[in-house]
């Protein structure tokens, strides 16, 4: 596929070197350069109805009393219930819980791990060398998370609204009392499309503890709602070999969001 100077400047913000063929270089006056084949194509999307999918807490009513309960709030009172939640022991370590920030009527939401260091003190997702990265993923795509109108300003938020401590990784309990604030979220802003961006994200949205690599390159669903999957920004920051696939899903995000 031939890659179009615009497309080579966004590669260029994730910070992907465009491969070319010896012949194609030279010829590189004559403009159409090889991209790098990702391994996993992003044409062709599979709509994949997955029992893990079919299975999501997210997908399914909220169930117990107190999931009851954070349904059926508004957006003042869920992050009034964020800011007080002590439903696990991430809440004695916090600085600040971290709501979500973006578009409340987003096409696209964006849903990563868990706070670390300077989302904890800053109270906004994404604010560390990983939320660069994800400025520069999302402007890759023309979108921001800046304000603009809904079909290009994200909502973002995490699985977890509370820093674990050392940013180790989530436990289980830990996502499965969270993930109704992540459900009301996703409820109150009835995105058009989810992108989950790393495992955790994943497990919570999809049910699934099948690695990034056997999940992405298609399309999920969630409540009838297209899921995406992509690595997460701090992984691609440590292995930056699979930027090239990340663009593939980001492509596929967009080709979602086009529809
Ligand atoms: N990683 C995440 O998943 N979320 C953040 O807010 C910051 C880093």
């Amino acid at each position: 596929m031939p890659w179009t100077e615009r497309q080579r400047a966004m590669l260029g913000a994730m910070g992907i070197a465009v491969w070319a063929p010896a012949a194609a270089r030279r010829d590189e006056n004559a403009g159409a350069l090889a991209a790098p084949a990702p391994a996993e194509s992003s044409k062709q999307p599979v709509q994949l109805d997955t029992r893990a999918a079919r299975a999501a807490p997210l997908a399914g009513d909220a169930r117990s009393t107190r999931d009851v309960e954070i349904a059926a709030l508004d957006w003042p009172q869920l992050r009034e219930r964020v800011a007080a939640c002590r439903a696990c022991r991430l809440c004695e370590g916090r600085t600040q819980t971290v709501f979500g920030v973006g578009n409340q009527q987003a096409h696209c939401m964006i849903v990563g791990e868990a706070p670390g260091e300077n989302e904890d003190l800053q109270g906004e997702p994404f604010v560390g060398a990983a939320g660069q990265l994800l400025d520069r993923m999302l402007q890759a795509i023309g979108l921001t998370r800046a304000s603009a109108e809904p079909a290009q300003q994200v909502y973002i938020a995490n699985t977890l609204k509370c820093r674990p401590p050392r940013n180790r990784n989530p436990e289980p309990d830990e996502l499965a009392l969270c993930s109704a604030y992540l459900r009301r979220q996703i409820q109150l802003v009835q995105p058009r499309l989810l992108l989950a961006m790393g495992r955790f994200a994943v497990q919570t949205l999809l049910d699934s503890s099948e690695p990034i690599g056997r999940l992405r390159g298609r399309v999920h669903r969630v409540g009838g709602r297209p899921v995406v999957v992509t690595y997460h920004p701090a992984y691609l920051l440590r292995n930056p070999a699979d930027k090239a696939r990340a663009w593939a899903d980001l492509c596929l995000a967009a080709e979602q969001l086009d529809r």
